[in-house]
């Protein structure tokens, strides 16, 4: 008998796919999608079925769903209408590792109308066009990382801070987290104990922004997934429990030349050792920042994380290593003569878990590229406290009512959007307030606790 007869016949998708994801028969690929509760959605296909063509049924109304799955009223879109997921499969990703889970494909899917033209609803579609606009109109290419801090919620005994004993109180599930996001090639970098009693982070290493949007998405689905095998819950919410300590989803980017790679924020000279065109983004961020809260914390509960002296933020400034700053020039490692030039780079820490990432990242892009269109002045380097400042830190807004109204408002943050992928947006955001606003602030945290 020959070889060929004895062996399992080589996938057809295994010619296109990664090399790093090599599915065997039977096993399922899951085609992705965030949506604007940043919940994370989609459809499986068996393996053998897969195709460089196959895409997958969606309806627009999908995107009117809020973090407790139900579709909200009052959105453009009703029952008839449909789109594809198109699956990116350069985006694909396979986990083994996942405990009391078969071996799964994840392919990152684009929403498209059914002539495969991007749809304007998709946020991963928003973000590509986005770097794409980057690219064409500054020559700019961004590389990021998304960091997410977490509680584990199945244990009664606090931890103590960055603690060893927290670190061990948890496994195996730090270690297999790590391992499972390495097989996927979303790089991890950290497992740390937080601060906060029972808090986790985990980061990974940057990578382009469409892929750091999707290794975002990684993350979180993956720590899900393995306290879930572990029949543990944990929680991502932005405040677990009220007058407790916060977890935030911070974004860390750099802005490079397309053409040499080279870094553009690096500037020995300058305040920050931030370059001129870095510090005009910057200004771009801060200015828009009011009117983007909406978007980057997007829950009820996340004004109990938006406050001073929480180490997350309440006012809009560019801070140097201040970790109270919405945006922060982040330190360099200089141990051993290490070059700070291609390591300088921002952190954006207002965000949280219920930003759907792709537009979390994508804002930021396109409110660093009003910096430059609108020839902002650089923005101030602030050096400790804010209100050192020289010109006084925009406030951000208290409450999600507040946030929404700013984002309506504002006729440049608006015209970022399609006007039905915005209205879709209040509506699902409001419908959320009606829900959650009037609750007291420990039964917010109770009910998030568990959407997230
Ligand atoms: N937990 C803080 C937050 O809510 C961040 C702490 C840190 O600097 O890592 O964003
Ligand atoms: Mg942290």
């Amino acid at each position: 008998m020959s070889n060929e007869a004895t062996s399992t016949p080589e996938l057809r998708c295994h010619e296109w796919l990664p090399s790093h994801v090599r599915p065997e028969s039977g096993e399922l690929a899951f085609l992705a999608t965030s949506d604007l509760a940043a919940h994370t959605r989609g459809r499986a296909v068996r393996v053998e079925s897969l195709s460089q063509t196959t895409s997958c049924g969606w309806v627009p109304a999908n995107l009117g769903i809020g973090p407790s799955g139900h579709i909200t009223d009052e959105i453009p879109f009703g029952s008839s209408g449909d789109l594809r997921l198109l699956p990116d499969f350069d985006s694909a990703v396979r986990t083994t590792a996942i405990p009391g889970q078969p071996p799964l494909t994840i392919v990152f899917a684009d929403q498209v109308n059914t002539d495969g033209t991007p749809w304007h609803g998709d946020a991963r579609s928003f973000l590509r066009q986005t770097i794409a606009e980057l690219s064409a109109d500054f020559g700019i290419t961004v590389n990021a990382a998304f960091e997410h801090e977490f509680n584990d919620l199945g244990n009664a005994k606090p931890t103590q801070p960055f603690s060893l004993l927290a670190h061990r109180g948890l496994e195996p599930i730090g270690s297999e987290v790590m391992a499972a996001l390495a097989e996927m090639n979303a790089e991890p970098e950290n497992w740390l104990p937080e601060y906060t009693p029972n808090q986790f982070e985990v980061t990974v290493s940057p990578a382009p922004a469409l892929t750091a949007a999707d290794r975002a998405v990684l993350v979180r689905d993956t720590v899900s997934a393995v306290f879930a095998g572990h029949d543990r819950d944990v929680t991502f919410s932005p405040v677990p429990v009220a007058g407790g300590g916060g977890s935030g989803v911070h974004v860390h980017f750099g802005l490079n030349d397309d053409a040499t790679g080279e870094t553009l924020v690096f500037d020995a000279d300058r305040p920050g050792r931030l370059s001129e065109l870095a510090g005009r983004f910057a200004a771009g961020i801060v200015r828009y920042a009011p009117s983007l809260t909406a978007i980057f914390a997007p829950l009820v509960v996340s004004y109990q994380r938006l406050r001073p002296h929480n180490w997350s933020t309440a006012a809009s400034f560019l801070g140097l290593q201040n970790r109270e700053a919405l945006l922060r020039i982040v330190p360099t490692n200089e141990i051993g003569g290490r070059d700070p030039r291609p390591q300088l780079h921002f952190e954006f820490r207002g965000g949280d878990i219920g930003a759907n990432p792709y537009l979390l990242l994508g804002i930021l892009l396109k409110a660093g590229m009003e910096g430059l269109r609108q020839g902002f002045d650089p923005a101030e380097v602030v050096v400790g406290d804010p209100d050192s400042a020289q010109t006084p830190p925009g406030q951000l807004p208290t409450s999600l009512a507040d946030a929404l109204e700013l984002l309506e408002n504002d006729d440049v943050v608006r015209g970022w959007f399609h006007p039905e992928l915005l209205a879709t947006y209040l509506a699902v955001k409001r419908a959320e307030i009606a829900e959650f606003g009037a609750l007291e602030p420990a039964e917010q945290c109770s009910a998030y606790r568990t959407i997230y």
